[in-house]
């Protein structure tokens, strides 16, 4: 026998089932998605350097691009909260303005491995070398050495996504500097020329660093506007030549700290 309910209990009948197809939609929206590219931009605000975590939605294999030693555990966080593995932890390069996290997210994520350029005179797990690969799941970063702003600076590129992270290669409108760490103006532009310019036009670029606040850029617009790269050699090398830049506060620190993946 139907019963006629208070009009009070219908309302609140309704407000739960209401709440509960929510929660249904919320559940579903909330579940992570199965498959793709996953990729986030980290950035510390003390060196302006941007960290790049890239995964494998599918297999949940990780890696992290230039980790900051003052972050690892930020980046951990992110890592475990996603439900990846982290697998690399890498690096551009041997920096001198900030302390590399890899060695301390190793510590934190154990069965993470360290990379660096085979020329970088740093250590870690694996070396890579122009032209050699590193994969995550179904994803890969193809090396290509770009030397200039040190010797062992790399470029890592996926093609599948049309990204290449250029580290101190190339910044966004500028480039690394080149008067200090093997830093050399003209192998800095053949770099940049050879290896990065020609990548397709429509690539995003994605520097170590950005001091202006921006977060990308692409191959054509470099190639058209980056101030100094568009210029001739000689023109370049007066440009690096006469930067007058004051000696990196961190590089004393920095250096010796990187060389070893960031412990000491
Ligand atoms: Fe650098």
């Amino acid at each position: 026998m139907l019963t006629k309910l208070p009009v009070h209990i219908v309302g609140q009948a309704e407000r739960l089932a209401r709440m509960s197809r929510v929660a249904a939609i919320v559940r579903m929206s909330s579940s992570a998605p199965s498959t793709g590219f996953f990729f986030r931009q980290l950035f510390d605000t003390v060196s302006s350097t941007y960290t790049y975590l890239l995964g494998d939605m599918k297999t949940r294999d990780a890696v992290l691009i230039d980790p900051v030693l003052e972050h690892a555990e930020r980046d951990a966080t992110l890592v475990k909260d996603l439900g990846f593995k982290l697998v690399y932890a890498m690096n551009t390069h041997m920096h001198a303005d900030h302390v590399t996290g890899t060695g301390k997210l190793k510590s934190i994520l154990p069965g993470t491995k360290s990379v660096i350029g085979k020329s970088s005179g740093a250590q870690a797990d694996v070396y890579v070398d122009d032209g050699e690969v590193v994969r995550f799941g179904g994803y890969e970063l193809l090396a290509k050495s770009t030397p200039g702003h040190t010797n062992g600076c790399l470029t890592y590129i996926c093609h599948d996504q049309s990204m290449a992270f250029t580290g101190d290669a190339l910044l966004i409108r500028g480039c690394g500097r080149t008067d200090f760490q093997e830093g050399s103006s003209e192998k800095l532009y053949e770099s940049v020329h050879t290896k990065i310019f020609t990548l397709p036009d429509h690539y995003t670029l994605y520097p170590a660093h950005d001091y202006k606040g921006q977060t990308a850029t692409t191959v054509w617009e470099e190639k058209k506007y980056n101030p100094r790269l568009t210029k001739s050699l000689k023109e370049f090398i007066h440009i690096m030549d006469t930067l007058n830049l004051p000696y990196p506060k961190m590089i004393d620190k920095a250096l010796p700290a990187n060389r070893v993946c960031g412990l000491f």
